[in-house]
């Protein structure tokens, strides 16, 4: 089994569902909360059966009403493109009621599509859920104190999620442990590329201006980390409770984040004796 080797871990990159977060909280909690809510949701931000006379809600961004209209018409799209492939999805008039775009949603819902209007409308219903403390961002126990450990020692905490970009913030800024945001420095959502796409991580690479080599992802599932390693960058499994098996393969193994053990500063700095002496230890471990 290979470690990672602490001292070249420059940016650590963390999966969320699996990871940080029990799949329980997204499968038990997130969801069905956003699809309690749809309904609700759709209904008061199309009060009309008309899509012209979207009113953007009181105190939210100017922007709004835009972006709902084009989340609406990219819903369309993707309707358009389940009939033209013979799937039968709930049809949509133009423009759509609340009622029919619904029906659309749950069948999506149902599908565990992985579509990018659905991914904003469930982070919009989130974001209000947690604003109204209906719901808290789950975090195992270990994530604060490897956070707090983890910049302690210079390193990049960044996320790779499926969800939105917009939805991780808003779960780890609103978690039992408080404000996780101020320790994670970038966001990276499929529209950077699937998890399971090799060149996705390239690109993360190139974003954070890093050798992929500098990089360790941490993740629940083997396929992401075999993409991960594809692109050259270090890999850990994180096996959590309630995580479906993995395969063996290259990939360490840590059941939480303590057992990945104390960095090392990267290789420019000079790391003082103690954390040089933790890094051995984890060397040679
Ligand atoms: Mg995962």
């Amino acid at each position: 089994m290979m470690s990672p080797h602490n001292m070249d871990v420059r940016t650590v990159l963390l999966d969320i569902e699996g990871t940080t977060t029990p799949i329980d909280f997204v499968y038990k909690v997130l969801f069905p909360y956003a699809r309690a809510h749809a309904r609700d949701f759709l209904a008061s931000h199309l009060p009309s059966d008309k899509l012209q006379l979207v009113e953007p809600p009181a105190a939210a961004d100017p922007d709004w009403s835009e972006d709902i209209k084009a989340q609406v018409a990219a819903f369309l799209r993707e309707n358009s493109e389940d009939r033209q492939r013979g799937l039968e999805p709930p049809s949509l008039p133009q423009p759509p009621d609340p009622d029919s775009l619904v029906a659309y949603v749950f069948w999506l819902m149902d599908r565990d599509r992985k579509s990018t209007p659905l991914k904003w409308l469930q982070g919009k219903i989130w974001e209000d859920g947690y604003r109204m403390g209906e719901l808290r961002g789950q975090v195992f126990a270990d994530v604060p104190r490897a956070f707090e450990r983890w910049r302690a020692e210079g390193k990049q905490i960044c996320i790779f999620s499926s969800g939105s970009v917009l939805a991780q913030k808003i779960l780890f800024e609103n978690t039992e442990a408080g404000d996780l945001t101020p320790y994670i420095d970038a966001h990276f959502d499929t529209n950077i590329g699937a998890k399971i796409e090799p060149a996705s991580y390239t690109r993360i690479a190139d974003a954070l201006g890093r050798d992929p080599a500098e990089i360790l992802f941490v993740s629940d599932l083997a396929t992401e980390l075999d993409s991960a390693r594809s692109a050259g960058m270090m890999t850990t499994l994180c096996v959590r409770p309630g995580n479906p098996p993995q395969p063996d393969g290259p990939h360490s193994r840590v059941r939480t984040f303590d057992e990945i053990p104390e960095l090392a500063m990267g290789p420019q700095s000079a790391p003082s004796p103690t954390l040089k002496s933790r890094s051995n230890q984890w060397t040679i471990s």
